[in-house]
């Protein structure tokens, strides 16, 4: 375990409010005892499993306690943190832009206030890159879509570069891909990256189909790509045509019940395939998890030695939204850790 947590880290695929720790959670519940919320209701603990559907129920309840500016300050800074003492040296947070009528929170506030978290951690020191995807829920549609890639157009050109890109998540089985399209080629064409779930649950093959012409820059999960799983053979190829990473989550895909057991998990096939994966959380704190015990995982179920879990986290670097010149940064990370570390 101990090397897993020494291991420098990339993590590609983290939501906000889905990463909040069991102590950032107590913390939120003093803070708003009137809500009558229980712990057991923000996470779901070992062994545990449930419907992809009951986890959106989830995230429901901690958007109730994260609510003010001064939440989502808190959130993020003991995210980062959390993240940082995990041995991840660069971090893509993503979050969807929340508007707040009773607490008078708007969108630009909550973008505001992750960048501004992300500031602060800068000036602790913390040995940890942290860059942030503005987040499209897609059950929202067209015209929320549309707007949220005009703030992240914003806040690209004014952050100092720590908005690089867009996500596209939420209930995959609420809305259609097709309405979506415009507002995400406008994003790609403005320079925005992206990194869209995709095929997160079966029957979506035409949706998937539609969203890969754009062509995104990541995938989220891809679960049911490939065609052991009832997905084909011409997805995976073009998958592999324009070399698209895919972001996996391990614990999250089981306890969501997607994927049957860490054997059964896709992570195989593309490893395989040899094809760009990336370990990643998804939602440490709802899925009780962290980078670490994933990488440890991945490497107990496929049978992988340190050197591969090296190699893995190093390849992620080639997968990150950031510049050339901070993907050589962390390659020089890397490199100078490795004596310590294997
Ligand atoms: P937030 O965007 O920071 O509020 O993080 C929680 C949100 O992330 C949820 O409401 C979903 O929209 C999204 N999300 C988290 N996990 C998943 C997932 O496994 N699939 C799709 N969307 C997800």
């Amino acid at each position: 375990a101990e090397f897993y947590q020494k291991l420098p880290k990339v993590e590609l695929h983290a939501h906000l409010n889905g990463s909040v720790s069991s102590e950032t959670i107590q913390k939120l519940l003093s803070r708003k005892p009137h809500l009558n919320i229980k712990h057991s209701m923000t996470a779901i603990g070992k062994g545990q499993r449930r419907t992809l559907d009951e986890c959106f129920e989830v995230f429901k309840v901690i958007h109730k306690l994260v609510d003010t500016e001064e939440d989502i300050l808190m959130v993020a800074t003991d995210v980062i943190r959390e993240f940082a003492a995990d041995g991840v040296k660069y971090l893509e947070l993503r979050s969807t832009p929340r508007e707040e009528k009773e607490t008078r929170l708007t969108k630009a506030n909550y973008v505001e206030t992750v960048i501004k978290a992300i500031q602060q951690c800068k000036e602790e020191d913390l040995d940890i890159d942290v860059r942030f995807l503005i987040a499209i829920d897609r059950r929202n549609g067209t015209d929320v879509a549309m707007e949220t890639v005009k703030l992240a157009e914003q806040y690209m050109l004014s952050s100092e570069g720590l908005v690089v890109g867009l996500d596209l998540s939420g209930d995959p089985t609420v809305g259609h891909g097709k309405d979506l399209l415009p507002a995400l080629q406008r994003a790609k064409n403005c320079g925005l990256k992206l990194s869209l779930h995709l095929s997160e649950v079966p029957s979506q093959l035409e949706e998937t189909d539609l969203l890969l012409h754009l062509p995104p820059d990541r995938i989220g999960h891809g679960t049911f790509l490939h065609p052991e799983v009832g997905g084909s053979q011409s997805l995976v190829d073009k998958v592999v045509k324009n070399n698209i990473p895919l972001e996996l989550c391990l614990t999250s895909n089981v306890k969501g019940q997607t994927v049957a057991s860490y054997a059964d998990h896709h992570f195989k096939y593309w490893y395989q395939l040899g094809h760009p994966t990336v370990i990643c959380t998804d939602d440490k704190g709802v899925f009780c998890t962290d980078l670490s015990h994933e990488y440890q995982v991945a490497a107990s179920t496929f049978g992988l030695s340190h050197e591969d879990m090296w190699r893995i986290s190093n390849q992620a670097i080639d997968c990150i939204f950031a510049t050339e010149a901070v993907k050589q940064q962390l390659k020089q990370k890397w490199n100078d850790l490795h004596p310590q570390v294997l």
